[in-house]
């Protein structure tokens, strides 16, 4: 079991206080592997949100503005260092709230969430501006100013990790924060304003409100009027309400949405490293990450001995408690999410399709939102279950023969976030790679990240792109200065 440092009930965070909201209602926040109840949660709407976004606007003119850029670097970095003091409380944290394996809070979700502070604090030092000289007339520079209040919306797959992906540079780039993180996991972004405080950072330069989205703390941030910009991560079907909302007082916004992701297979690729991989890009988080691989297609002369190994290799993987070290799949994130993904294999089943693993909840686990891992062949392009993210432990693999029939599939769809291709072949590798209508194309690999690359999604997956100088391009205006000479 657990043994957490902290009251599990969750408060919002707002000038540097932790305070109930003003009406005092509250949630409950369910565990996803035991449907318990973890704790309660405060349950903010706009006069919270009124009152986080009054306190970052007095702490960007005033503390934090007044800070010296090096006081404020270490700020930040030393918020890394906290998490990672913290990271074995933070771990456990997160596996609660989220349902996914212990080992794998500890190995990437906490301390990826130390290495964003880590990173973008070093990060803000290599920035430059450029100058322009127009003749003997006059010499223009640019220097880059704090964007003002920014609102951060998370969803609930990787919480902390995407949080702290976005409040560092923001808080680098010289930005105060309110962060509405998603209502199903509270805990860790709880602990984060706790850490915050603790390593100096000035009251009112982040601000955490609890809630839901729709007529509640995430539509009013939104529609707050002294909110300069939102930064999102979430369904593109909320994405579009949010920027409908957000027109009204113009915010600067960044979208990161969902995805439908294909790997595609070449028969010359090396079939152990696929499959390695692909267990990984299918089934990992319970296969809720935006990135997950949930659309296969594998070159025809691969595609049975493909098949063999994946789905042998796919009955291997344990099902089960979060806590325990053997477990390789935790549980999904809620009963209503888990309604939705069983949905999508009941349908699968009446367009066509064949379960060749899985599809049901795992014998001996009575309570929690356990799904088996799932593969299913069988299903044409136009199927919904190979059009629309699922974002579960459910997986399409579909045979194909020539890479311009690939290329035309993969990129049949909505969605652009990421896509995953192997082969040996130099050339083609290259070709496919500048073909796919992707933000981000791995190849022979998957879900490797370096920083300062940008990342971000084509078509409904998103809207500009985050990372390096990135981030810094969104959480910063870039401001002229023209002299004349
Ligand atoms: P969601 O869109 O339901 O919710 C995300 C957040 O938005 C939550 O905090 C929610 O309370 C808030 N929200 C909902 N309605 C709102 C509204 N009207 N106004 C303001 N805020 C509102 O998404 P989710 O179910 O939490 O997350 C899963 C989705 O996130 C998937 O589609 C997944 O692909 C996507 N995702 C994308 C990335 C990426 O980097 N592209 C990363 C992780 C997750």
């Amino acid at each position: 079991m657990p043994t957490t440092a902290r009251t599990l009930d969750c408060h919002h965070f707002i000038d540097g206080k932790f305070i109930p909201s003003l009406n005092g209602k509250t949630f409950d926040n369910i565990n996803p592997a035991t449907e318990e109840v973890l704790g309660t949660v405060s349950e903010g709407g706009a006069p919270e949100i009124d009152l986080a976004v009054k306190a970052a606007r007095r702490a960007l003119y005033g503390p934090w503005k007044k800070m010296n850029a090096n006081d404020r670097i270490a700020v930040i970095r030393r918020i890394g260092d906290l998490i990672l003091q913290r990271k074995e409380e933070l771990a456990e944290l997160e596996s609660l709230d989220t349902g996914k394996p212990l080992w794998l809070s500890n190995s990437i979700d906490i301390p990826r969430s130390a290495y964003n502070f880590h990173f973008f604090s070093d990060y803000i030092r290599t920035i430059t501006t450029e100058a322009t000289q127009m003749d003997d007339v006059a010499l223009n520079y640019a220097i880059r100013k704090p964007v003002g209040v920014v609102g951060l919306i998370n969803p609930w797959n990787l919480p902390l990790l995407l949080l702290t992906w976005k409040l560092a540079p923001a808080l680098a780039a010289g930005n105060t924060v309110v962060m509405k993180p998603a209502e199903l996991t509270p805990l860790t972004a709880t602990s984060l304003a706790e850490i915050c405080r603790d390593a100096g950072l000035p009251d009112g330069v982040l601000n955490l409100v609890h809630g839901f989205g729709p007529d509640s703390a995430g539509a009013a941030l939104v529609e707050h009027p002294d909110v300069n910009a939102i930064s999102f991560t979430g369904e593109t079907t909320t994405g579009k309400i949010i920027m409908a909302s957000a027109a009204k007082s113009l915010k600067r916004l960044s979208y990161e949405l969902g995805g439908k992701n294909p790997n595609v297979i070449f028969a010359d690729a090396n079939l152990d490293e696929v499959i390695e991989t692909t267990m990984k890009s299918s089934f990992i988080n319970q296969g809720e990450v935006c990135l997950c691989g949930s659309r296969i297609y594998v070159e025809r002369p691969a595609y049975e001995a493909f098949m063999e190994k994946f789905v042998a290799k796919t009955k291997e993987l344990v099902v089960g408690d979060p806590f325990k070290e053997k477990t390789k799949v935790g549980a999904l994130i809620s009963q209503e999410h888990y309604e939705r993904v069983t949905g999508y294999i009941k349908l699968a089943v009446e367009e066509g399709g064949t379960i060749v693993n899985g599809g049901k909840r795992p014998d001996g686990l009575e309570r929690g939102y356990f799904l088996e891992p799932t593969i299913i062949t069988g299903l044409s392009r136009e199927c919904r279950v190979v059009k629309e993210e699922i974002f579960g432990p459910v997986v399409t693999v579909i045979p194909f023969d020539t890479e311009e029939e690939v290329l035309d599939q993969v990129n049949d769809t909505h969605y652009g976030l990421s896509a995953s291709v192997w082969t040996n072949d130099l050339r083609r590798a290259h070709r496919v790679a500048a073909e796919i209508e992707a933000g981000i194309v791995w190849v022979n690999t998957w879900f490797l990240r370096d920083l300062r690359t940008p990342f971000g999604g084509m078509k409904q997956s998103g809207i500009g792109r985050e990372g390096g100088v990135h981030s810094f391009e969104f959480y910063s205006e870039l401001k002229n200065v023209c002299i004349k000479l």
